[in-house]
């Protein structure tokens, strides 16, 4: 079968909520968007699978991330323009979804993660159709397995990550916003520097460029593979100050969409680590791209893809099998028990590295039966209070833009 003769019938999508967390981590508040009397799900979250079949009897799956439960209905729409087409053009398929989606305003991360299911799903039916891995598409494989990292935000679990063989860890800020500084120099003392530390500080508009620069210098000791996210994404030319300023590695991209979406992080080389989201970055088309892109300027490639669920991890799995310059990829294994049920088969894990699968396509499937158990509740995240909640708005919420007091109460830990 060379998909000559094949068309799309049908595109079918399943959307569930994962979690809640079991991990311990600092709780997040789902507010629900459709039910009140729905109860608060902390650390969870909507995925949403893409399947799309053919009247060849191949079916192949994607994943969304940007707003799981929008992209849905964006889905629905998309669909009547899928319908009758070869799924082996994955490009004239692209481009045709992208001249539709145009009137909506920039492609954005609605569009993108649509963009982005749809897309995995085609590669994965090519895959199969040509009896091949996505990988093999792609060039063929660079490496055999693929480095990752999981999120550490305190001494037990960094060290029970480094039993298991983690070779990278990452502190996320969330609400460890606080002590950042403190936070890196108890990890590099207990990890030692056989293990990376990576530092996100999840673009907060609050944190002003000198501020960010401020951070980057005094984290400089401890020599952290990166620093991910230290403004807010809206505001490039603060990475330029920020970059200046320090020789922090700096890392970045998860928040857009596409080769425009990133393009100026890379060609103005703010940052050393691109981040597209492998949920929403525009699929492996778009990946594999972006990735070309930052070749070019000696920057790698670490897919943002942490609370993203098991079928965008294959996809990145795929891509970064493919490139050269694919750095390491996130993966927050244990966050939900239900990660391994909701696809066949999980992808095998050992010292620190997932292996490339080798199955036709994709290699996986998600288990619809399991999916449904799990209906969608809500899907609008507000983090756990930092101390600008307490200090300024007494925990109520949080501002986009806040002015910043007391700085000199987040940068004692730098001072110490
Ligand atoms: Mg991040």
């Amino acid at each position: 079968m060379t998909g000559a003769d094949m068309k799309i019938t049908a595109v079918r999508t399943f959307l569930m909520q994962a979690g809640p967390s079991n991990s311990g981590k600092p709780p997040r508040q789902i507010i629900p968007v459709v039910d009140e009397s729905q109860p608060r799900l902390p650390g969870s979250r909507n995925w949403l699978f893409v399947k799309v079949e053919t009247d060849a009897g191949i079916t192949g799956i994607g994943e969304c991330s940007g707003w799981p439960r929008v992209i849905e209905r964006a889905i629905e729409d998309l669909s009547s323009l899928l319908i009758g087409e070869d799924p082996t053009h994955i490009e004239r398929i692209a481009q045709k979804l992208q001249v539709a989606m145009m009137g909506h305003g920039m492609l954005g991360t609605v569009g993108g993660g649509a963009l982005t299911g749809i897309d995995i799903a085609l590669w994965d039916i090519k895959g199969k159709a040509l009896g091949t891995p996505v990988w093999n598409l792609l060039g063929g494989r660079v490496r055999d397995r693929v480095q990752i990292y999981t999120h550490a935000n305190n001494k037990e679990f960094a060290l029970s990550a480094k039993t298991r063989g983690f070779k990278a860890i990452k502190c996320s800020g969330g609400s460890g916003l606080q002590d950042p500084v403190r936070k890196v120099a108890t990890m590099r003392e207990l990890l030692g520097s056989d293990v990376d530390i990576a530092v996100d500080v999840h673009g907060p508009p609050w944190l002003t460029p000198i501020d960010a620069a401020r951070l980057a210098r005094a984290l400089e000791p401890y020599d952290i593979l990166w620093l991910e996210d230290p403004i807010a994404p809206d505001n490039l030319d603060g990475y330029k100050r920020i970059r200046d300023a320090s020789t922090v590695p700096l890392a970045a991209g998860e928040r857009v969409s596409g080769i425009f979406g990133e393009r100026e992080l890379i060609e103005k080389e703010l940052v050393d680590i691109i981040q597209p989201d492998a949920g929403r970055a525009g699929g492996i088309t778009q990946m594999k791209k972006i990735a070309a892109m930052a070749e070019a300027h000696h920057i790698a490639v670490a897919p943002h893809s942490g609370s993203l669920g098991p079928v965008a991890e294959y996809a990145a799995l795929h891509l970064m099998a493919s490139i050269p310059n694919a750095l390491m990829l996130e993966r927050m294994e244990d966050d939900w028990e239900g990660r391994r049920q909701t696809i066949v088969p999980h992808p095998e894990q050992a010292d620190g590295f997932l292996t490339v699968p080798d199955a036709p396509g994709l290699g996986c499937d998600i288990v619809e039966a399991f999916i449904a158990g799990f209906p969608s509740q809500g899907n609008v995240s507000v983090p756990s209070k930092t101390l600008d909640d307490r200090d300024r708005i007494g925990g109520e919420g949080r501002l986009y833009v806040q002015t910043r007091l007391r700085r000199g109460k987040y940068f004692n830990a730098g001072d110490e």
